[in-house]
């Protein structure tokens, strides 16, 4: 029987288990919960995972419910779902590890000899290499940010990236980050899967607080992923039009103090306009953060008094690059 970590691939089955990666300080292991559910047709596998930020946490209650409501007797393929990746982030609720103050999204493709975090990507990715034909990354704003919902893929002119953004259009938001950004290249999950060629979409939405939309969203992208794949019926959405960003401008404040926004994510916005200002704890306004782009999109903004540190990343800015405003 085929397995990935504890859990058995059944033809017909939903099961559970484990991945165990490493352990932790007193000894115990890092036992990382996987939920596969397997068609008794043959298809691909789709893997989702959530928490490689262990404060996006609408992710992994996302993956757990539709796990809990797929029908194994419809599903042609396999579902595996990964509802948090990073056990030790997830524990401190913290975009960081404790462990080794790592950001995991920014050390693949790890190292079997690194500190935590770099083993842990080792140690999933090579997972992801043997058993994923897909790949679905599941974000959010974390607990002090808030992101629209859109999808992010990388482009580097391969086939997975073709792949990658053919689903990405069908998975339900009209919004596709198409990066060939730095960022995505610095040591992101979605840099390696690319490279091993597994099609990878990120999914971005919402915050810290995970609201019903924010769930149904993260669910139905996930179930039209898996519509467009045929491993499951019905017809995966198409978008009469989309907006496509790249090239993002982060924008970072210079003080400490009290961040309060002037735009709301999914805004527009131009050169010159005011994305935020910082309050300091007198009252005055202290700092005023400007968009230096046009006809940008704001894909992620601090939340409403979110207390901020010099050089925290408080705003991202896409240029919209083809296709409308919206
Ligand atoms: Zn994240």
């Amino acid at each position: 029987m085929k397995r990935i970590g504890t859990a058995e691939m059944v033809p017909g089955k939903k099961t559970k288990g484990y991945i165990q990666v490493g352990t932790d300080t007193d000894g115990s292991p890092f036992n990382i919960p996987i939920i596969v559910a397997t068609g008794k047709k043959e298809g691909p596998v789709c893997w989702a995972h959530g928490c490689i930020h262990g404060e996006e946490y609408g992710g992994a209650a996302s993956i757990i419910r539709l796990y809990q409501g797929l029908d194994v007797d419809q599903l042609e393929g396999v579902f595996v779902g990964v509802p948090v990746i990073n056990l030790p982030s997830f524990k401190a609720r913290s975009r960081i590890s404790p462990l080794d103050g790592e950001n995991l999204n920014r050390v693949f493709p790890g190292d079997p000899k690194g500190t935590y975090s770099h083993r842990l990507a080792f140690e999933v990715l090579h997972l992801m290499e043997a058993h994923a034909d897909y790949v679905i990354d599941l974000h959010s704003g974390g607990i002090g940010a808030e992101v629209p919902f859109y999808m992010i893929v990388k482009e580097d002119g391969t086939e997975a990236s073709e792949k990658s953004l053919w689903l990405a259009k069908r998975m339900g938001s009209d919004v596709v980050w198409r990066s060939d950004d730095v960022m995505i290249a610095g040591g992101t999950i979605t840099e390696h899967t690319m490279n091993k060629g597994i099609p990878t979409v990120t999914v971005e939405c919402g915050g810290g607080i995970v609201t019903e939309e924010h769930e149904h969203l993260f669910i139905q992208s996930m179930l039209n992923a898996m519509k467009a794949l045929e491993m499951i019926p019905g017809e995966a959405p198409v978008q009469e039009k989309y907006t496509i960003i790249n090239r993002a401008e982060f924008i970072f404040t210079g003080n400490g103090g009290l961040f309060i926004p002037a735009c709301q994510v999914g805004d527009i916005v131009n050169e010159g306009d005011l994305i935020g200002s910082v309050m300091n704890l007198y009252g005055d306004v202290i700092e005023e953060l400007r968009c230096s782009k046009d006809n940008a999109y704001i894909a992620a903004i601090g939340q409403r008094y979110w207390p901020t540190q010099p050089g925290q990343l408080i705003a991202e800015v896409i240029p919209v690059v083809a296709g409308g405003s919206k």
